[in-house]
Formats: C-alpha cells, sequence, structure tokens
C-alpha cells in the first residue's frame, strides 16, 4: 500500500523550524519593507540579508534548484509543505531564496542559458544579489500570445527591440527583463517569438508607469507592475536566450514550474485567512452569543475548511505526481487543475473572513481587502482561469473515445438489453421455474 497522508519526522522538524522562523523573523518584516524585491533600499539591505545566511546555513536556501545549481533537489512534495508556511508571509520567499518571478527565470536560464548567461544573469540572480521581471504581456491582450506586436530586428551583432509590454512585475527593481518577441512574424504563431536577456540600464527602455494594484496607493507610486517601452533598445546577439524562434516553449518551460508553487504558497495564505476567521467566530459576540454559534457563520466556516482541504490534497498530489513523472507534459492536466481552482478557493475564504470580521474586516485594519485582490491576481497572472480550465477540459477529453451509436454507450435499454443477454440463461431458468 502506497498511501500516506503522514510527513515523515525527520523533515517535519525542519518544517517546524520554518514555520517559528517565519512566524517570529519574517512576518514582522512585512510591516516595515516596503517590497522585498528592492535591492536598493537602506531597511530591505539591513534586515533581509541576515535572515538569508540563517536559511543557508540551515540547508534551506533556493530548495526549489538541483544540486547542480547549489539547491537541495528538494522533490515537489517536499516544497509544497514548505511554501505553504512561506505563503504566510510576503518576504518569506525572498529570505528562503524562492520567490517569483526570479525561480521562474532562473529556471529558463539554467536550462536554456550559454556558460556566460548563466555566469552574467543567473549566478548573481540566485545568490538574490539582483532581481530580475519578465516582460511578455502587452496592453492589447495577455492571454493571447497571437496578438503581441514588441518585435526584434537583426541589425549585425545586434537585436533592436522596438514595442510596449504591460504588467512587467518588478522591472522598477529588476536588472534584467526576459522579453519574448517577435524576430519571426512569417512563422506559424508558436515558431514566432525569442527571448532576449535586456539589462535595464540599456538605452531606450523606458519604465512608462508602475501600475499598483487595487489596495496600493497611486500617490505613494507604490505599484511594481510596470508599463514598459522598448525605443530601439539594442542588445547584443548573444543575449538571445534559447533558440531564435523557440520563445514560447521557454515559455512554457518557466511556467510549469511557477504555477505549482504560486498554489503551495497560496494554500498557506488560505489557511492563514481562515485562522483569522476562526479566532473572530470564537471571539466575539452578537445579540447575546458568540458568532461561532450562527448557523451561517458555521456555514462560512464549513464551505471555508471543506474548500480549503480539497484544494490542499489536489495540490499535495500533483506535486506528488510531477516527483513520480519527471515529466511536465504528464502533468500539465494536474498543474492546470490548480491554477483554475487556486483563486476561487483564495477569493472565497478571504471574502468570508472580511465578512465574518464585520466593518473591521473592510476597513485598511485587516488585510481582507488585499487579500481578495490578491486572489485575483492569482487568476491572472500566469494565464487566467478560463484559459487553464479549458486545458483541463482538453487534457480529460483525451482519455474518452466517442460513441458512433444513435444513443450514448450509458443509455439505459441499451445496458439492460445487454445485461440481459449476458444472463439469459440464468433469468430462462428462473422464468421456468416461476
Ligand atoms: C499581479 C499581476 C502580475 C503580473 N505579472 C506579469 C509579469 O511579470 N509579466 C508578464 O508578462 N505578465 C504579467 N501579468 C499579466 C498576466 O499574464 C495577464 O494579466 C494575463 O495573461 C491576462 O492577460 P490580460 O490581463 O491582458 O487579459 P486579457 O487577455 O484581456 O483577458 C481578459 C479576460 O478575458 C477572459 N479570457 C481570456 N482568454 C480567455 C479564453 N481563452 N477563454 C475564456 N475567457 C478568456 C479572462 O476572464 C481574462 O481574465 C501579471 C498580471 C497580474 C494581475
Amino acid at each position: 500500500m502506497g498511501w500516506d497522508f503522514e510527513t515523515d519526522a525527520e523533515f517535519q522538524a525542519e518544517l517546524d523550524w520554518v514555520e517559528n522562523f517565519v512566524r517570529e523573523e519574517i512576518e514582522p518584516l512585512d510591516f516595515i519593507v516596503k517590497s522585498p524585491y528592492d535591492i536598493n533600499d537602506p531597511i530591505r539591505a539591513e534586515v533581509i540579508p541576515p535572515l538569508q545566511r540563517q536559511v543557508q546555513e540551515r540547508g534551506l536556501w533556493a530548495c526549489h534548484l538541483g544540486p547542480d545549481l547549489g539547491g537541495l533537489g528538494y522533490g515537489q512534495v517536499k516544497l509544497a509543505l514548505m511554501n505553504e508556511i512561506l505563503g504566510r508571509a510576503r518576504s518569506a520567499p525572498t529570505v528562503f531564496g524562492c520567490q517569483a518571478p526570479d525561480t521562474g527565470n532562473s529556471e529558463i536560464l539554467a536550462h536554456y542559458g550559454t556558460p556566460g548567461q548563466k555566469e552574467k544573469f543567473l549566478d548573481p540572480l540566485l545568490r538574490n544579489e539582483i532581481v530580475s521581471c519578465y516582460s511578455m504581456t502587452e496592453v492589447q491582450g495577455g492571454a493571447d500570445p497571437k496578438v503581441f506586436t514588441t518585435s526584434a530586428v537583426q541589425d549585425g551583432d545586434e537585436w533592436v527591440i522596438n514595442g510596449e509590454k504591460w504588467f512587467s512585475s518588478n522591472a522598477r527593481y529588476a536588472s534584467f527583463l526576459i522579453a519574448m518577441v517577435v524576430t519571426d512574424p512569417d512563422n506559424s504563431p508558436l515558431q514566432r517569438f525569442s527571448m532576449f536577456l535586456v539589462p535595464s540600464d540599456t538605452p531606450g527602455l523606458e519604465i512608462v508607469r508602475n501600475v499598483g494594484l487595487g489596495y496600493e496607493s497611486e500617490s505613494e507610486d507604490e505599484g511594481s507592475h510596470a508599463y514598459v517601452r522598448y525605443d530601439n533598445v539594442r542588445v547584443p546577439a548573444e543575449n538571445l536566450l534559447g533558440e531564435r524562434g523557440g520563445g514560447f516553449v521557454v515559455a512554457q518551460t518557466r511556467l510549469g514550474g511557477g504555477r505549482i508553487h504560486h498554489a503551495m504558497r497560496t494554500s498557506g495564505r488560505v489557511q492563514r485567512l481562515f485562522d483569522m476567521m476562526c479566532e473572530r467566530a470564537i471571539s466575539r459576540t452578537t445579540q447575546g452569543e458568540l458568532l461561532s454559534r450562527k448557523q451561517m457563520v458555521q456555514e462560512m466556516i464549513a464551505d471555508s475548511w471543506i474548500e480549503m482541504e480539497m484544494f490542499r490534497l489536489l495540490v499535495l498530489r500533483t506535486a506528488w505526481r510531477i516527483d513520480k513523472y519527471q515529466d511536465y507534459k504528464k502533468v500539465r492536466r494536474d498543474i492546470s487543475a490548480v491554477k483554475a481552482a487556486m483563486p476561487g478557493v483564495y477569493r472565497n475564504v478571504a471574502s468570508r473572513a472580511l465578512q465574518i470580521h464585520g466593518s473591521l474586516g473592510a476597513s485598511w485594519e485587516m488585510p481582507f481587502a488585499t487579500e481578495v485582490i490578491e486572489s485575483f491576481h492569482m487568476g491572472l497572472a500566469d494565464g487566467p482561469t478560463e484559459v487553464h480550465k479549458v486545458q483541463v477540459a482538453r487534457r480529460v477529453l483525451d482519455d474518452y473515445v466517442p460513441c458512433d451509436d444513435l444513443f450514448p454507450s450509458a443509455h439505459l435499454p441499451k445496458r439492460r438489453a445487454a445485461a440481459e443477454a449476458k444472463y439469459a440463461d440464468v433469468l430462462e431458468r428462473h422464468l421456468e421455474t416461476q
């Protein structure tokens, strides 16, 4: 029997250490560090690197990486259990060396980068000495790469990039951007794009504005999703990442791991919201009794627990299947299912937690409004939910064969006739004796 829902004692000890460290050392950082990606912020520079060293000494730095890149090569199940805890604090992934989008970007650099590119871009990225940006979405449409127009044209030993990108997260802090641009417009969409490494100090690269999410303050310029203009941006030919025309394949490599890591951290965030909801329900009274005594509040708690646990099990099973098959193609249905389920569970639990906290819950003195918007973030970044549902349906339907009869194979008269034919002798004997 191979079924087991327990963590072994040795790894549980590591998880206990991580949990305590996140609670005591990292959660408070979210109140004093504006962005864990802003390497130049002096407060961040003082508080984050010493914590990163503690993680390194404990041997838990960048656990998603294989030993060839200095990681432990943890499988996805262990990563899932660890990322759940890291999801509790915004700065935790950075302290543990596994923050998006740098993880996905390092994944493609490790996979497709030349030795020179790895030395220049990957090594400092893995040490978190620099941060990176992934620049793919365009204003006229993100879910459909066929409408992307930002292009690169070869000019001697250089490529010249022109166009605009939208929601290039962390471009303002990044040392380089990975831009997916059209190099071969006459090819089929899958072979039209190439990836380029664009250092952020390259002339012609301009941030039009830094767009924020709904809970951020426009006046404080807190946005970190850049609207980027590439105006005759010249990069050397050696900055082509992967093959010319192979940008789409590179993009797919990037998103496989990233999507599941987001889900793991979301599982932890949802658990934290659930904890808040439960604490309030057993602390606050109305009409002389605790909120937890009201059946509709009980329903909110029960529904949240059920959705949360179902999601958690789906994430863990997907992680287990990734480890088992070692082939993302075989688990694309599962990864898309996790990605599609994630925003709904997150949004439901965040909304219920807000509701149970009443006016306080709707205020900026509790984190729920932020969390509700963040749930939409999870349903948009790395592809909208609808697109993932289409993937799930397609892959599920691949396992079925059509019925060539006018009536479906489950048609009861047909099944009854088949059963009667199979047991004709039995039926005949019994009919004779009746
Ligand atoms: C917080 C955040 C961070 C992001 N970071 C990055 C980043 O770092 N780099 C980057 O390149 N991009 C980033 N994105 C962009 C993200 O990839 C896009 O938002 C996403 O691909 C959707 O594109 P769009 O926003 O242009 O929406 P559109 O393409 O206009 O789609 C709008 C809506 O239409 C519906 N829809 C779309 N396609 C289908 C379909 N096939 N079937 C049914 N309905 C559909 C969905 O409801 C979808 O939300 C980020 C987005 C967010 C919210």
